[in-house]
């Protein structure tokens, strides 16, 4: 089953053209990671998929939700965009908590704000999440008095608290100490083995190689190879596949 369908997705920043006709496919359960060289339009890319950047041309669909691009910014498709983005869980690399919540406070706003749901309950759903990465016992810390690993795993609490069909992560970790990251990691492994749909742009080769059931090279707006983690990164078939691979090793 298709849970994101992006077809011919092109976006361009002036007369610097970032994303030269884009098309992805994800299936249900499906773990994806894209790897790319920096200014390659992996940011764009996801950015794109929540219309948090408008693409200039292309189709979106995720879950029954279905988006053509160039349309005007009426009021009916302002509420297709917010459809498209509830169902849609965004982790950033700055871990973008709101600082004057605590880690509870955070997890809860979201389905208060945005599916009407009471306090009460809404705390529940938090405690649950925050239990499921690990920080069951830090409920009620301010951003400020968690490490990066920390916050991040809020961050990620915070993007299931609305029941997301599709979880994306854009360098989860790379803001991260490194002796922090592997607990975000893990995190997302976890849920990879609970059957959670994700694209995670990362440059972690053994976590993709780990958790990936297909590895993406996009370069200079294009994707350019895909394929199983063996294929890629054992046997790539493009030179700037293998091109990169030997830069980042
Ligand atoms: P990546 O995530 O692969 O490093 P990005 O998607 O962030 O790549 O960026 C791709 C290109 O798009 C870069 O050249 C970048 O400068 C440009 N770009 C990204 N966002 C914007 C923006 N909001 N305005 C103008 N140019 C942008
Ligand atoms: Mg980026």
């Amino acid at each position: 089953m298709k849970v994101i369908q992006v077809e011919n997705i092109k976006k361009a920043f002036g007369e610097n053209p970032v994303l030269r006709g884009v098309d992805l496919t994800v299936n249900k359960s499906e773990v994806v990671v894209i790897m790319g060289p920096s200014g390659s339009g992996k940011s764009t890319f996801l950015r794109c998929l929540t219309y948090l950047e408008e693409p200039n041309e292309g189709l979106i669909q995720i879950g029954p939700h279905e988006l053509h691009t160039g349309g005007k910014l009426d009021r009916k498709r302002k509420k297709e965009i917010r459809e498209l983005r509830k169902k849609t869980g965004f982790v950033f690399q700055s871990f973008n908590l709101f600082p004057n919540m605590t880690a509870i406070e955070n997890v809860m706003e979201g389905p208060m704000t945005i599916h009407g749901v009471k306090s009460n309950e809404a705390k529940k759903v938090a405690e649950v999440l925050l239990c499921k990465v690990g920080l069951g016992d830090r409920c009620d810390h301010y951003p400020v008095q968690l490490s990066g690993g920390q916050q991040q795993r809020v961050a990620i609490a915070r993007a299931l608290s609305l029941n997301p069909t599709v979880m994306l992560y854009d360098e989860p970790t790379s803001a991260l100490d490194p002796e922090l990251v592997r607990e975000v990691l893990q995190v997302i492994k976890d849920l990879a083995e609970e059957g959670m749909t994700m694209v995670i742009v990362t440059h972690e080769m053994n976590f993709a190689r780990e958790v990936a059931d297909r590895v993406i090279f996009m370069d200079d707006g294009y994707i350019v190879e895909q394929g199983t983690p063996e294929e890629i990164f054992d046997h790539p078939k493009e030179e700037r596949t293998k091109q990169f691979l030997t830069m980042t090793k």
